[in-house]
């Protein structure tokens, strides 16, 4: 049976690296693969960019409420027809898909035997999931940690959100197109030291 595997790690943690090497794994041995990324802004970027400086064109740019299952699948039995089956779906910035397109992921590797490689991010600049990332997390078969460092040396965790060299703790999830912003992989010990509050704490000690 294939399986859908989540590997996340913080930004700057090679993820996209970790994807192209993938699918160049699979293709020097002549299969073929899909590369898919959601839509998450209107440039509609269709590259993965490694830091590497390797870059590479996605076959699917997932736009919201689409299904994943129907449409992957689809292509998949159509390449089967022709002699080229679909070795496996490698999806980037998976923390960007709707909690039902992770699903549908399930759905693919269990159903339509098709294996999922998902990397994404775990949470966002103020510890929080992403929505794709909290479904990966809750159903993927296999989870993988892809490791970066902090600045002091020890394992990052967090991802602060800069403006210039200045940590910003509050303002959208997703940055807005426009406002120059940068993060930094950050221990949480580095990450409270740079102002960055866990909101759970914070809220229930602001009602006291
Ligand atoms: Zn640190």
């Amino acid at each position: 049976m294939a399986k859908l595997y989540y590997r996340y790690g913080a930004m700057n943690s090679g993820k996209s690296t970790a994807l192209l090497q993938a699918a160049y794994n699979y293709e020097e041995r002549g299969q073929r693969v899909l590369l898919a990324k959601p839509l998450i802004d209107t440039k509609g970027d269709r590259t993965i960019v490694s830091r590497l400086g390797v870059a590479r064109e996605v076959d699917l740019l997932v736009e919201p409420e689409v299904d994943l299952y129907a449409l992957v699948s689809g292509i998949a039995d159509e390449g089967a027809a022709r002699g080229e089956p679909v070795a496996c779906l490698l999806v980037d910035e998976a923390q960007f898909l709707e909690e039902s397109q992770v699903d549908d992921l399930l759905e693919l590797a269990v159903r339509a035997s098709i294996p999922v490689l998902a990397y994404g991010i775990r949470t966002d600049f103020r510890t929080h999931s992403f929505p794709g990332s909290r479904r990966l997390l809750e159903v993927a078969h296999s989870l993988e940690e892809l490791k970066t460092i902090c600045r002091c040396g020890r394992k990052a965790m967090f991802n602060g959100r800069k403006i210039g060299e200045r940590f910003v703790f509050d303002g959208a999830q997703v940055a807005i197109d426009g406002v120059e912003v940068t993060y930094e992989s950050l221990c949480p010990s580095c990450y409270l030291e740079a102002g960055g509050v866990l909101p759970y704490r914070a809220a229930r000690n602001a009602r006291r």
